[in-house]
C-alpha cells in the first residue's frame, strides 16, 4: 500500500489544464472562479502533502476496508469455457460501493483546506450517503440537496443520510431531479465558499473535479493490478460500468497510457433502441455540449435540452459523461458498448447463484459484458470486472422482478404493521438526539 500510495500522489494531474482534448474546461460563474482554483492548487498541495497521504491512507485501511479483495469467478469461466473472469469486489467497501473513495478523498480534503462545511447532489441518494459517511467519520457538517421526486423514490437512502447525521434539503426547483440539485449546490457554493467544499459525486464537472476524482478511486485499478501481478497475471480485458464515470476511470487509471489490456466501459442500455429508453451516450448519440461546469458528449436534442434517460440502475441514469472517458472514447483507447436491463438482471442472477455475490445493479452491466465476452476468448485469458457495488440496496427493485406476488403480499404486510404500530414505535423507542 505504501508504494502505491507514493505513485498515485506523482499523477493528481492528467489534463492539460483542465482539458483532455476539446473535453472538459471549467465553465462557471465568475463568482465561483477564485473558489475552482483554489480547490485545484489545495489538491495539488495535499497530493505533496505526505502527512495528508498517510491520514488518507489509514482510512482507507480502517475505515473503508482497503485493499478490496480479488475473486476468481471460476464456476462462472468454467460454466462460459472461455477466458477466466475475475471481479474487483468493490462493492465490498464501507456503504457498500466505491464512492466512499471519492467522498473521503474530498472530505479530508476539505479538511486540510480549513473548510468545516460539506455540501453535495444527489440523484439516486448513493453519493449522498457515502458523503454523508465521510462527514460523520471526519466530523463535518454535511448538507446534501436532492430534488424532491428523487427523495420521494430513494426513501432508504434519505434514511441512511440521515442516520449519519447529514442535513437532507429537498430541491423543489426545475424538475425537481438530480440537475436542479446541481444547479442548487453551485448556489450554495457560491454563497459559502469561505466555509464550504462541494463534493462532486462522479468524474466529471469543471476542472480540477476530473482530475482529483480519478484519482481518489485510482487506488482501485492500482489494487486490482497488483493482486493479479501477485498471481502471476495480466489482464486482457478491464470491464466498468460508466454513470458519470468515476468507477470507470479510476479502474483503467494504471492502464490508460499503455497498449493493453482492452478497457471496455458498458453504458445503460435500459429498455432498448431509441430516445429516451436509455443512457447510451458514447455507444449512442450524444453530442458535444457545455453543461454543468465542463464540455463533453451529453443526450440533448436540437435546442440543447437535455432528453431524458432511462435505467434500471438509477446510478447509469445520466445524460452526460466525464471528459476525460470521452476523450479516451474518441481516441480509441477506451471501447464503449451497452447492456440492457434484462442483461443486467440476468448477470445479478448469474453471478448470485455461481459466485455467491450479489452485484449491484450498475455493476452487473459490467458483468453481462463479461459473460459475452468470455465465450469468445481461450481458458488462458484474463478478463477483471469492477464490481462497483453490491446489490442489497437494489432488493426494492430485484425484489418485484424475481418475486412480483411476494413481494407485493410483503410490502402490503408491512404497511398494515407500520399503520397499526405507530404509536408503539414512538413511544418505546426513544432516540437520543443532539441538534447540530
Ligand atoms: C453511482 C454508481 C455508479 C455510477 O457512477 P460512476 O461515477 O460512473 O462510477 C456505478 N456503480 C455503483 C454501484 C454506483 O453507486
Amino acid at each position: 500500500m505504501e508504494s502505491i500510495e507514493k505513485r498515485i500522489s506523482d499523477t493528481p494531474r492528467m489534463s492539460d489544464n483542465g482539458f483532455f482534448g476539446q473535453f472538459g474546461g471549467k465553465y462557471v460563474a465568475e463568482i465561483l472562479r477564485r473558489t475552482i482554483d483554489e480547490t485545484g492548487v489545495n489538491f495539488e498541495k495535499a497530493m505533496k502533502d505526505n502527512k495528508f497521504l498517510a491520514e488518507l491512507s489509514e482510512l482507507q485501511r480502517d475505515f473503508i476496508g482497503r485493499p478490496t479483495p480479488m475473486l476468481h469467478a471460476k464456476r462462472t469461466s468454467d460454466l462460459l469455457g472461455g477466458a477466466q473472469i475475475y471481479v474487483k469486489l468493490e462493492g465490498l467497501a464501507n456503504t457498500g460501493a466505491h464512492k466512499i473513495n471519492n467522498a473521503i478523498g474530498q472530505v479530508l480534503l476539505a479538511k486540510y483546506s480549513g473548510k468545516t462545511r460539506i455540501i453535495a447532489e444527489t440523484g439516486a441518494g448513493q453519493h449522498g450517503v457515502a458523503t454523508a459517511a465521510a462527514c460523520a467519520r471526519l466530523g463535518m457538517k454535511c448538507t446534501v440537496y436532492m430534488g424532491e421526486i428523487d427523495m420521494k423514490r430513494q426513501q432508504p437512502n434519505v434514511a441512511s443520510m440521515e442516520l449519519y447525521g447529514a442535513k437532507v434539503v429537498p430541491v423543489l426547483t426545475g424538475s425537481r431531479i438530480l440537475k436542479d440539485a446541481i444547479n442548487e449546490a453551485m448556489r450554495d457554493w457560491a454563497a459559502n465558499f469561505e466555509t464550504t467544499h462541494y463534493v462532486i459525486g462522479s468524474a466529471l464537472g469543471p476542472d480540477p473535479f476530473p482530475d482529483m476524482v480519478r484519482t481518489f478511486q485510482s487506488f482501485v485499478g492500482r489494487e486490482t493490478k497488483s493482486q493479479l501481478a501477485e498471481r502471476g497475471l495480466s489482464p486482457d480485458a478491464c470491464i466498468a460500468c460508466v454513470g458519470g464515470g468515476s468507477n470507470a476511470i479510476g479502474f483503467f487509471e494504471p492502464y490508460i497510457n499503455e497498449q493493453k489490456p482492452r478497457l471496455i466501459a458498458v453504458e445503460a442500455g435500459g429498455i432498448g433502441p431509441g430516445e429516451g429508453n436509455n443512457a447510451v451516450r458514447m455507444a449512442g448519440d450524444a453530442h458535444l455540449d457545455i453543461l454543468h461546469g465542463y464540455k463533453s458528449k451529453f443526450l440533448v436534442n436540437e435546442d440543447g435540452q437535455v432528453n431524458d434517460t432511462r435505467s434500471i440502475s438509477a446510478g447509469l441514469d445520466y445524460a452526460g459523461i466525464g471528459p476525460q472517458l470521452a476523450y479516451l472514447g474518441e481516441k480509441g483507447r477506451i471501447e464503449f458498448t451497452s447492456a440492457t436491463d434484462s442483461e443486467a438482471l440476468n448477470a445479478v442472477k448469474v453471478f448470485a447463484q455461481n459466485e455467491g455475490v450479489l452485484f449491484a445493479l450498475e455493476s452487473a452491466h459490467a458483468g453481462s459484458e463479461a459473460l459475452k465476452l468470455a465465450k469468445t476468448m481461450s481458458k488462458d485469458k484474463v478478463i477483471v470486472i469492477n464490481m462497483s457495488g453490491r446489490g442489497d440496496k437494489d432488493i426494492f427493485i430485484t425484489s418485484p422482478v424475481f418475486r412480483p406476488k411476494e413481494w407485493g403480499e410483503f410490502l402490503q404486510g408491512e404497511l398494515e404493521r407500520l399503520n397499526s404500530n405507530t404509536e408503539i414505535h414512538s413511544s418505546k423507542i426513544t432516540i437520543h438526539e443532539e441538534e447540530a
